[in-house]
C-alpha cells in the first residue's frame, strides 16, 4: 500500500511551487487530490502534470474569502466523501517590495497579507477540522516560513503572518487533539518558486545566485520536492505522534546565528 492510499487531500496553493511539488507527490503516493488555487491557469498545469490515473478535483478558490472555502469543502465532500488531509500552503509576499522599516509600513499591506497567509488557512482549517473531527482521523499541515520565526527575512507583514501561522499550528492542534486530528507546520527557508523568482532573476542577472544559499549550514538554497518531502511526512501517518509542531526545513539556515568572525 501507498502511505495515502484511500485518502483524499486538500493541498491550497496548488498551481505553483510547493503547492504543486505537494500535489504531484501526494498523487504519486496514491492519494485522490484536490488542486485549489487563485490561479486556474497554475491548476491547468499542476493537473496536466499529474500521474496517469490520478483522481483529482480542480477548484479556483480564494482561500481568503469564506464562502468560497466552505463552498470548496461542501464540494469536496459530496465528491468524495471524505477529507482526511489538508496541507494549506497558498501564500503571498509581502506587496511593499523593498521590505521598509515598521515605521513605513501601511495597513492596507497588513491587512491583505494577514488575510491570505493567515486568516486562509484559518480558514481552510475551520471548515475541514470538523469533518476530520467526525471521523476521528485527520492531518492539517500549514505552511509558515523561516521568516515566522527570525526577522529579516520577507518583510514585516509577511513574517507577521508566517508567526501568526506557527501560533494557529499549535493552537489548532490544542483543539483538535482529542480528536484524533494532528496539526504541524513546516517552515521553510528559500525556495525558488513564483513567489521568489524576481530575487533569483536578479541575483543571476548580477552573476550573485551563488551568494542565495550562503547563509544556510548546506550553503545552497531549497528545492520545491524537498519541502513536499516534510509536508508529505506530517501529512502521513509516519507522523502518527507529533502534533503542534513547526519543524525549519531550512538547510540550516535557522541553526546558526550567522555572527560575523
Ligand atoms: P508560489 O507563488 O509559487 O505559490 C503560491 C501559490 O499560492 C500560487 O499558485 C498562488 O496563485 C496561490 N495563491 C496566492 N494567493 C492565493 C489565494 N488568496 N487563494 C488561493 N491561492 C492563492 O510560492 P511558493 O514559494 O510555492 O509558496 C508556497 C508557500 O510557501 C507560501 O505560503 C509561502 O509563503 C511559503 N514559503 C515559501 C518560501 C520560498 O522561499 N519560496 C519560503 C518560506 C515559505
Amino acid at each position: 500500500m501507498a502511505r495515502f492510499d484511500n485518502r483524499v487531500a486538500i493541498v491550497t496553493g496548488a498551481g505553483s511551487g510547493i503547492g504543486r511539488a505537494t500535489a504531484l507527490r501526494l498523487a504519486r503516493e496514491g492519494a485522490r487530490v484536490v488542486l485549489a488555487d487563485v490561479s486556474d491557469a497554475g491548476l491547468l498545469d499542476t493537473e496536466n502534470r499529474l500521474p496517469e490515473g490520478a483522481e483529482c478535483l480542480r477548484r479556483v478558490v480564494d482561500v481568503s474569502d469564506e464562502p468560497q472555502v466552505k463552498a470548496l469543502v461542501d464540494e469536496i465532500l459530496a465528491h468524495f466523501g471524505q477529507v482526511d488531509v489538508l496541507c494549506n500552503i497558498a501564500g503571498i509576499a509581502s506587496t511593499q517590495g523593498s521590505h521598509p522599516p515598521v515605521t513605513e509600513n501601511e495597513r492596507a499591506e497588513w491587512e491583505q497579507v494577514l488575510s491570505v497567509n493567515l486568516i486562509g488557512s484559518m480558514l481552510l482549517i475551520k471548515h475541514t477540522a470538523p469533518h476530520m473531527q467526525a471521523r476521528k482521523v485527520g492531518s492539517i499541515v500549514n505552511t509558515a516560513s523561516v521568516a515566522g520565526l527570525r526577522s529579516g527575512a520577507g518583510g514585516n507583514a509577511y513574517s507577521a503572518s508566517k508567526a501568526g501561522v506557527v501560533n494557529l499550528t499549535m493552537t489548532a492542534a490544542c483543539d483538535l487533539g482529542d480528536d484524533n486530528v494532528r496539526v504541524n507546520a513546516v517552515c521553510p527557508g528559500l525556495v525558488e518558486t513564483g513567489m521568489t523568482q524576481a530575487v533569483f532573476d536578479y541575483a543571476r542577472a548580477h552573476e550573485k545566485a551563488h551568494k542565495l544559499g550562503s547563509r544556510c549550514e548546506l550553503r545552497r538554497y531549497g528545492d520545491p520536492e524537498e519541502i513536499a518531502a516534510a509536508i508529505l511526512f506530517f501529512a502521513s501517518d509516519d507522523a502518527s505522534y507529533i502534533t503542534g509542531q513547526a519543524l525549519p526545513v531550512d538547510g540550516g539556515n535557522t541553526a546558526s546565528l550567522n555572527m560575523p568572525g
